[in-house]
């Protein structure tokens, strides 16, 4: 899943991206508003973290001149404390969640999950296909109870495609959604990756769409 923060301080950038990556994120980060409407406009995000008070375009005007576009992803606003004002402004300006500043970084990451996760119409943290498990929280992959290993980049796959619901997926959206950046991944790895997965795993879930890219069949809802 990939997370687009815009934020002009340079430690909580740092600290929020950091938090993310580990939380099985991928993180793109703009330090100004001009920049980063540009790139919500033009690239797809599972979740945007925005701050309000930003240079070049505030937070709000971002807002929305995106929903004014059409562009529909999740979006939790960074406010201050007491800016109930700006709060108010902000969800009817489209915005999805918020959190004060200063935040708890667990906080600020279990409202992108569950921004994540709602946005695909999942109710629960634990994402289920079958036998096959992942709690979104440990990021803990389980089939069958008993608990697989699987690398940071096999579990943004797994996360990814599970958080679809079903839905058919290319190459090239996966390679978008769980690289950080376009190095080393030639045209053949995500189909390296998909037959480790599928060894790990050791059973039939990730099905090939011949000609448009992969699916989980994912549960509707989750165990827990
Ligand atoms: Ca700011």
């Amino acid at each position: 899943m990939r997370v687009l923060l815009i934020e002009d301080e340079r430690r909580i950038v740092a600290d929020v991206s950091k938090a993310l990556f580990n939380a099985g994120f991928v993180v793109e980060s703009c330090t100004d508003g001009e920049n980063g409407w540009f790139r919500g406009a033009h690239e797809n995000f599972d979740v945007v973290v925005l701050d309000l008070g930003l240079p070049k375009l505030d937070g709000i005007s971002v807002l929305r001149r995106w929903r004014r576009g059409g562009r529909a992803m999740p979006v939790l606003l960074l406010t201050a404390r007491d800016g109930w004002r700006e709060k108010v402004q902000g969800i009817d300006a489209g915005a999805d969640d918020h959190l004060s500043k200063p935040f708890h970084m667990e906080e600020l990451v279990a409202r992108v999950r569950a921004l994540a996760r709602r946005a695909k119409g999942h109710a629960s943290a634990v994402l289920a296909a079958g036998p096959l498990e992942i709690d979104t929280r440990s990021k803990a992959v389980t089939v069958g109870g008993q608990s697989v290993a699987v690398s940071p980049l096999e579990y943004r796959l797994l996360s990814y495609l599970l958080h679809q619901g079903g839905r058919v997926v290319s190459q090239g959206e996966i390679r978008e959604h769980i690289y950080s950046d376009d190095k080393d991944n030639d045209s053949n790895a995500i189909e390296v990756l998909v037959a480790r997965l599928r060894r790990k795993l050791d059973m039939p879930v990730i099905k090939t769409v011949r000609g448009h890219g992969y699916v989980v069949e994912a549960d509707a809802s989750g165990s827990a």
